[in-house]
C-alpha cells in the first residue's frame, strides 16, 4: 500500500523535475497553469491529506535518527505563495524538527563575506528539515537582475567581470554536492507564477484591507523586470539542476495545486531517504531490562509491578 502511494507520488512529480543538463526556457517548457488533470481543489484534497500524513510520519522518523538532514530551497517571484506553501505543507509536522530561514537584503557585515557564507550559517542539522525562504539562489537572481547588488559585494575586479554567473553556478553546484555527500538532501522548488496571475494577486492585496500589509509598491517596480527574471531563472535552471540536487518547477497559478505539488516533492525525498527509528543494541537492551526490574521492585503493595505487562 505504502509502495503504491510512493509510486503515485513519483509519477505525479516527474513533469516538474528539471532534467540535469536540460536547456530551460521557462515560458516554453513549464506552464504555470498546469493541473495534472486534477480539475478542482476538492478533487486534490484527498491526495493532499494523504501527503500531509506521510510528511508527518516521515518527519518524525527523520527527527529520531541522526544521519540525514533535509534542506528545502524555496524560490519564487513576489506573490507566488511561498509563505502559504510553507504553512500548508508543514501543517502536520512537529515544529521542533523544522526550521524556516528567510533571507532578505544582506547586511553590511554579510556583504563583507564570501557570497555563500550567510547561507552556510543557517543550514539544518541532522534530523532537521530546514526551509530556506529565498536562498543562495538570490545570488544569481536579484543580484544578476540588479547588478548594483554585485557592486556592493566588493569582489576583486577580475572575479567580478568575467563569467561571474557561470562561476557562481559552479560554486553552488559544488557546495550542494558537498552537502549531499555529507548526509544533507537538497530539495529545490520554484513556484512558477504567470505574469497575469501576479497582477491579479497584487490587485487583491490592494483591494482587500486585511491583505494590504502584504503589498509593497517595490513589488510592482520589480515586476517591470519580469523578462529579466524569467531569463535569469531559465539560465539558473539550465546550470544548477544536478543529479544530486535537481530543481522542480511547480505550477503556481493555483495555490492549492502548488501546495499539493510542493508537498509531493518533499514527501518523495523523505520516502527515498527512508529514515528509520533507531533500534537499541544488545547492551542498551540489557540496561532497559535492569531498569525494568528495579522499577518493578519499587511497586507499592496492591499496585501492579508493571501495568503494561499481562498479568503483571
Ligand atoms: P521578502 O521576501 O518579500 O521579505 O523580500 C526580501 C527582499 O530581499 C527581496 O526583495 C529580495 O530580492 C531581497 N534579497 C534577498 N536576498 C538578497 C540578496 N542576496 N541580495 C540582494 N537582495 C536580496
Ligand atoms: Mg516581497
Amino acid at each position: 500500500m505504502a509502495d503504491d502511494i510512493s509510486k503515485r507520488i513519483a509519477r505525479f512529480i516527474e513533469p516538474f523535475r528539471v532534467t540535469p543538463g536540460m536547456n530551460v526556457k521557462l515560458e516554453r517548457d513549464f506552464d504555470p497553469g498546469f493541473k495534472a488533470g486534477i480539475e478542482k481543489k476538492k478533487d486534490g484534497a484527498h491526495f493532499m491529506a494523504e501527503g500531509i500524513e506521510l510528511l508527518t510520519e516521515y518527519q518524525e522518523r527523520l527527527a529520531a535518527q541522526d544521519t540525514w538532514g533535509v534542506l528545502v530551497v524555496l524560490q519564487a517571484l513576489d506573490a507566488a505563495g511561498k509563505d502559504g506553501t510553507i504553512r500548508h505543507v508543514m501543517s502536520g509536522v512537529n515544529p521542533q524538527g523544522v526550521r524556516v530561514e528567510s533571507f532578505k537584503v544582506p547586511s553590511a557585515r554579510e556583504l563583507g563575506q564570501d557570497f555563500l557564507r550567510r547561507y552556510q550559517k543557517r543550514l539544518p542539522s541532522r534530523g532537521e528539515i530546514g526551509i530556506f525562504n529565498r536562498s543562495h539562489y538570490e545570488e544569481v537572481l536579484v543580484v544578476r537582475v540588479h547588478p548594483e547588488n554585485l557592486v556592493r559585494q566588493n569582489l576583486p575586479a577580475e572575479t567580478r567581470e568575467d563569467h561571474v554567473w557561470a562561476r557562481r553556478y559552479e560554486a553552488i553546484n559544488d557546495w550542494e554536492r558537498y552537502l549531499s555527500e555529507n548526509g544533507f538532501r537538497i530539495v529545490k522548488l520554484f513556484l512558477n507564477l504567470s505574469r497575469e496571475e501576479q497582477r491579479v494577486r497584487f490587485l487583491r492585496r490592494i483591494d482587500l484591507p486585511d491583505h494590504n500589509w502584504k503589498f509593497s509598491s517595490h513589488d510592482v517596480e520589480e515586476r517591470q523586470f519580469w523578462d529579466a527574471y524569467q531569463d535569469a531563472f531559465s539560465e539558473m535552471f539550465s546550470h544548477t539542476s544536478t543529479e544530486w540536487a535537481p530543481w522542480y518547477v511547480i505550477p503556481a497559478d493555483r495555490k492549492w495545486f502548488a501546495r499539493l505539488a510542493a508537498g509531493a516533492v518533499i514527501a518523495h525525498t523523505l520516502i527515498q531517504l527512508d529514515p528509520q527509528y533507531p533500534r537499541l543494541g544488545d547492551d542498551a537492551l540489557d540496561d532497559l531490562q535492569q531498569a525494568k526490574l528495579r522499577l518493578e521492585a519499587e511497586a507499592p503493595s496492591g499496585a501492579a509491578a508493571d501495568p503494561f505487562e499481562q498479568g503483571g
